[in-house]
């Protein structure tokens, strides 16, 4: 762990989600003041089925919150179901390439805030309305809207990890359109009361269709979260309506089932619903002179590469590696970090859009692609083979190396 006495440098942190939380933490062990604002106005739990891969682990080890995580999948048996109770074997979530620890987003967040030092500041209730930099530090104006006041503050670098749809990369880089891109997905996650009717809470399910499907998470000690995922031809048009309805409708006309139909009644009793597009960041640069956004904010992969929260911690964890190395400039620290990190991004990216098919199929003839996978995967003759690919096969490889790791010091390519 590199600690140095960085002069009393100070950074603000937007957004207290998985990312921000990595961000400050390594931006205290390395000697800075991280002063973190968060829109909500307070502290968030609960929340979706997530994967924790060994990119993310190896970042959690060096932040120092690696022995807070809990792996909590469960090895039970992996179900694909037909919504008329057809049952055959399937694929759950730890049958995919890679090593996976199971949690919840809150469980990931919990650990990280856990381990928040008591004087890191944390403003609740408090966005960034205007960001002006010069060349030796960022202006940034704070509005506290639970009281509706200003103030205008000045930090060595801001730091955005306000996801998907950031309110950074808004001010700093451009509107949303320049840089999201809709993959024509809807997710819809929650956590269901109990098992799903005729399994145990340790089943993974899947029910898979044409353009729609189901999934349930489990875990070891709790009930399973569920994903409904779904094609889209206007995103947009999804926010229009009760969710509840439209998820019904979707999933409609025929007859659920006991096992969707319990879920979609769940869906209508539980708290806290997920209900948003499947949207990627494409950016040309992820930092413009003392700005740099990191996590969903920056590169979002989606949940289908399963790999947004270890890229947000492991994106985290190598900016404090190179502001470190780079004490004298920040733009050396963000070139050089953003050089480290784009072709592993790049490629989960484009692993996000391929994992798409095995989530929700578009159409019949990706349904059935997925099904004869389904048999490959249990035959006695190919399962070594689907197992190799699982756990070393490239796609493993990838979401399992270190690739935030400090290694050694390479030459930055600073552009002019
Ligand atoms: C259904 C689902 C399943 C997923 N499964 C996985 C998985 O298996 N594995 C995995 O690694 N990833 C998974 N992901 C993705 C993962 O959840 C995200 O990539 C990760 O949570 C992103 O974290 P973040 O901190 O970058 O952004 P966010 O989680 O979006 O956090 C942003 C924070 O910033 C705050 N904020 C927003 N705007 C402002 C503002 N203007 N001012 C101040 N604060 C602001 C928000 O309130 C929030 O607290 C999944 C995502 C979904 C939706």
């Amino acid at each position: 762990m590199d600690v140095t006495n960085n002069g009393g440098r100070r950074a603000l942190v937007v957004g207290l989600g998985i990312s921000g939380i990595a961000a400050a933490l390594r931006l205290r062990q390395i000697g800075w003041t991280p002063v973190i604002i968060e829109r909500a106005a307070g502290r968030r739990s609960g929340g979706y089925f997530i994967a924790l891969f060994g990119a993310g682990r190896a970042a959690a080890q060096r932040l120092g919150i690696l022995e807070r995580i809990i792996d909590r999948g469960a090895d039970g048996v992996s179900y694909d179901i037909g919504r008329a109770g057809r049952r055959r074997p399937g694929l759950g979530f730890r049958d995919f390439p890679g090593r996976p620890w199971l949690m919840t987003r809150g469980d990931l967040e919990a650990a990280g805030f856990a381990a928040l030092p008591p004087d890191v500041e944390i403003r609740y209730a408090t966005v960034p309305a205007r960001i002006e930099q010069d060349a030796d530090g960022v202006n940034v104006t704070l509005t506290d809207t639970a009281g509706g006041t200003s103030t205008t503050e000045r930090f060595d670098l801001v730091v955005g990890a306000d996801g998907l749809r950031s309110t950074v990369r808004r001010l700093v880089f451009g509107p949303h359109e320049r840089y999201l891109h809709r993959l024509n997905y809807m997710a819809v996650a929650f956590q269901m009361p109990g098992a799903l009717p005729g399994h145990d809470q340790s089943d993974s399910v899947v029910l898979a269709e044409p353009r729609r499907s189901m999934w349930a998470f489990p875990f070891k000690d709790g009930p399973p979260t569920v994903l409904l995922t779904y094609h889209t031809d206007d995103a947009q048009a999804e926010f229009t309506r009760p969710k509840v309805d439209r998820v019904r409708e979707v999933f409609g006309p025929e007859p659920p089932g006991p096992a969707l139909g319990a879920a979609l009644d769940a869906l209508e009793s539980a708290e806290d619903v997920l209900f948003d597009s499947v949207e990627q960041v494409h950016m040309d640069s992820w930092h413009r002179g003392r700005v740099v956004l990191v996590g969903d904010a920056a590169w979002c992969v989606t949940l289908y590469a399963g790999m947004g929260a270890s890229t947000g911690m492991a994106g985290a964890d190598l900016l404090g590696t190179m502001l470190a190395r780079h004490p004298g400039s920040v733009t050396e620290a963000l070139t050089g970090w953003e050089q480290r990190l784009r072709p592993t991004i790049e490629y989960l990216q484009g692993n996000g859009r391929r994992m798409r098919s095995l989530f929700v199929p578009a159409t019949r003839f990706e349904l059935a692609q997925r099904r004869i996978m389904l048999r490959v995967s249990k035959m006695p003759v190919t399962s070594p083979l689907f197992l190799r690919w699982r756990t070393r096969g490239k796609v493993a490889r990838m979401k399992d190396a270190d690739f935030a790791h400090p290694g050694p010091d390479v030459p930055v390519r600073v552009h002019a």
